[in-house]
């Protein structure tokens, strides 16, 4: 399904909402009038008899019966609306339909103006997509043109990447858990930086690698250390998800154990702003194993036990090197790694995938591979 269908179904949905909703108070609120006209005039029709008789008054009784009826019939219709309005959330946000469409993407390259990840993510002919804000291996990085931020706007409007299915990745050398006060200082002010930028694009998901202690602290203290630096930034930000992203259990990183994420999240203060992204390889390295039935109900049990799909955001699509369990993050094409077609048939038709940005990050293979790869995702998909 073309996602000007989807946009076209959302906005006819978007306006029409406000206006049923008037349409539908006014006109019960008609049918109490009339109701209570109806029974006013049964009552100065009868008047002239001067005593009312044990009929009349049934009639009336009946007349008040009915119009309880008339109030139930509201808010039961009330009831209704909302359950379906909660239906229609997605990423937490209630803003968008659910399609049921699985939007495989992948992570573009954005060298030189950010508005050129639009072009990118058209050639790979990607429903969804991932870049980088700014230099990932760097500090230091020029400002945001607000003109080059007007222009990715411009493009995702015209292209029809809506936001939900942008899913920006953070910095390399950000570690909001680290043990050393200067690298979480200047990580919180990196992952600020980055969150401003998301709010002059228009986007509204950000993914991070939640840390590591480096061995030198326990990860407690450094679960701490993350949610901390979150907080702040959240505080001088709106409106941008941090998204935190399911690690391999390589190093001392936290985050391949899914109860890591949730105890992060449980610090979060303003709980609108945070939300989780399963990388697959990541998940294979960190012990679920995906190339079999069972290991990926494990994963999908853990995620919706440890997090809540309520909270999931998006997913990065990997195939992995190693074996379950390996913990190393070595990123593998789709099918050619350990998780198979067989895997990644069970992602696509997974029901709690769709209307998520699937982002692929594998390794390069040539100009054409993304494209060739979403083509595969595509086709498990069916
Ligand atoms: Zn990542
Ligand atoms: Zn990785």
């Amino acid at each position: 399904m073309r996602y000007s269908y989807i946009c076209k179904s959302l906005d006819i949905f978007r306006l029409t909402m406000p206006a049923r909703k008037k349409t539908t108070s006014t006109t019960l609120k008609e049918d109490l009038c009339f109701v209570k006209n109806t029974i006013i005039k049964s009552r100065k029709a009868k008047a002239p008899k001067k005593s009312a008789t044990r009929a009349v008054i049934q009639e009336q009784i009946k007349d008040i019966t009915n119009t309880n009826a008339i109030k139930k019939s509201i808010s039961d219709k009330k009831n209704e609306k909302m359950k379906n309005r909660n239906e229609d959330k997605v990423n937490g946000s209630s803003v968008v339909r659910r399609t049921g469409i699985h939007y495989a993407g992948c992570h573009v390259s954005a060298a030189g103006s950010v508005d050129k990840a639009i072009h990118n993510a058209l050639l790979c002919n990607a429903k969804s997509f991932a870049l980088f804000l700014r230099n990932q291996r760097s500090w230091a990085a020029k400002p945001l043109d607000p003109k080059v931020a007007d222009k990715f706007k411009e493009k995702c409007a015209k292209h029809e990447f809506p936001t939900h299915l942008i899913l920006p990745h953070g910095s390399y050398l950000v570690n909001l858990g680290s043990p050393k006060e200067e690298t979480r200082k200047k990580s919180v002010e990196t992952l600020i930086d980055e969150l401003k930028r998301c709010e002059m694009l228009g986007l509204n998901l950000f993914n991070i690698h939640p840390g590591s202690s480096c061995g030198d602290i326990s990860r407690e203290e450094c679960i701490k250390y993350i949610a901390e630096g979150i907080n702040k930034a959240l505080s001088v930000t709106v409106g941008v998800k941090v998204v935190l992203e399911n690690m391999s259990r390589q190093g001392h990183t936290i985050g391949g154990d899914l109860s890591e994420l949730r105890q992060i999240m449980d610090l979060i203060e303003d709980k609108t702003r945070i939300g989780v992204c399963i990388d697959t390889c990541h998940a294979m390295a960190a012990g679920y194993n995906l190339n079999t039935q069972e290991g990926f109900d494990d994963m999908i049990k853990d995620i919706e036990e440890k997090i809540g799909f309520e909270w999931l955001v998006g997913l990065h699509l990997n195939d992995s090197k190693g074996e379950a369990g390996c913990k190393l993050d070595r990123h593998e094409n789709i099918g050619k790694g350990k998780i198979g077609l067989e895997g990644f048939k069970r992602i696509m038709t997974c029901k709690y995938f769709t209307d998520l940005p699937l982002i692929l990050e594998t390794p390069f293979v040539d100009e054409n591979g993304y494209k060739k790869e979403i083509a595969i995702l595509e086709g498990l998909s069916k």
